[in-house]
């Protein structure tokens, strides 16, 4: 089999109701940089990257396409390889391994297709058919209303029958965001799981306070409470707080989680498949945080694709350790309004009585809608 063809999709989609995270960005669209590959025996191929839809596709298209073309599907980590080694002096991380992120996507997807198998088969297998999903949301929308609408919207989520969530914190005052937090767990009560997500907002003194003040409130992890480049500093909020902390989200490949791994500056990463260089390099990155004795949960924001991705790269993660009762790794669905994550496969990634099913079809397990991706297409 050979690639005959790599087209990148710039979908986008307008937010209705705005949020903003603690970075002050103001979602207003949703985009997404979709990568299809063709081949010659009839097989299509569908990958996303993570990041500026516009930047993924120039990559792509201008330094990627010319070296895909004419090569086995097959040879994915090969591939991957050359892909890397040709970019690698002026992009060792960043958008550079979106673009190869959402290539190798596609080519899973397509050894996949070409097998009959869903991707968990050819890399691992299935250490379960089903993934329990925390429901990432609580975004600040409303800024008389912080409060209310965070813990309107965990009910909403509990009522769903989501058996954990992840609030968004960085409101400028510890004391309102732990006063939040506190009223989100005593709103949704103490059997469902609450993390808490920075985005990357505190300093090194805050973010220990901030923990301590909301160590009573239980939670799963505390995500991105510092810079990503401060490595010293994660080490520093990981050892003062005895709840987890996670990070990772904008780090890529194996090389950029080696250090953060080996010295145990997070107790959870989140690659995302979408980003931190797909399938071939994520499982790599487990593997890393395995052996150093770190959890990998991987981060997932998307359209339907690195949705599907991402629970196919989660049946095939092992339990973190194996226990007679483990604690399986979560996958992040991300539940601000988003029809490119919604509607875009034919039968999308969907809860079913608080769990996701693991999609058995070949490949990432999901068709594409056409009619969807054309009417969402503007570039
Ligand atoms: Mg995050």
């Amino acid at each position: 089999m050979k690639i005959t063809d790599v087209v990148c999709h710039i979908l986008q989609s307008k937010v209705e109701k705005p949020f903003v995270s603690a970075r002050g960005w103001v979602y207003s669209t949703r985009a997404s940089c979709v990568v299809e590959i063709s081949t010659d025996e009839g097989i299509t191929g569908w990958g996303e990257c993570y990041g500026p839809a516009a930047v993924a596709k120039s990559i792509v298209d201008t330094q990627f396409k010319p070296r895909v073309i004419g090569k086995d599907p097959f040879d994915v980590e090969v591939i991957w390889e050359d892909l890397y080694n040709r970019i690698k002096d002026y992009g060792l991380s960043g958008m550079t391994i979106s673009a190869i992120s959402g290539i190798d996507i596609a080519l899973w997807d397509i050894c996949g297709r070409a097998l009959n198998k869903p991707v968990h088969k050819l890399i691992g297998g299935a250490y379960r058919t089903e993934v329990i999903p925390y429901a990432t949301g609580l975004y600040f929308i409303d800024m008389n209303r912080l409060t209310e609408e965070a813990v309107e919207e965990a009910l909403e989520f509990k009522a769903d029958g989501f058996r954990a969530i992840k609030m968004k914190i960085g409101l400028g005052d510890l004391k309102l965001d732990a006063a939040r937090v506190g009223a989100v767990r005593k709103a949704i009560g103490p059997d469902i799981k609450l993390a808490v997500d920075a985005n990357h907002c505190f300093s090194v003194p805050n973010a220990i306070k901030l923990g301590r003040m909301m160590e009573e409130h239980d939670l799963l992890w505390f995500e991105e409470p510092i810079s990503p480049e401060d490595r010293d500093g994660y080490i520093e909020v990981s050892r003062a707080l005895d709840m987890a902390v996670a990070g990772g989200e904008n780090e890529f490949t194996r090389w950029g989680f080696r250090d953060i791994v080996a010295r145990k500056a997070m107790d959870i990463v989140q690659p995302d498949l979408c980003a931190a260089g797909g399938f071939s390099e994520c499982r790599k990155i487990a593997a890393l945080a395995s052996a150093f004795g770190v959890e990998c949960v991987p981060h997932a924001w998307g359209s339907a694709i690195g949705l599907a991705a991402t629970v196919q790269f989660l049946a095939a993660l092992p339990d973190q350790p194996p226990a007679f009762r483990p604690m399986p790794p979560m996958l992040e669905f991300e539940q601000t309004p988003n029809p490119l994550r919604d509607h875009l496969a034919t039968v999308p990634i969907a809860l079913r009585n608080g769990v996701v099913p693991v999609p058995g079809g070949p490949g990432l397990g999901i068709e594409i809608d056409r009619s969807v991706l054309l009417k969402y297409k503007v570039a």
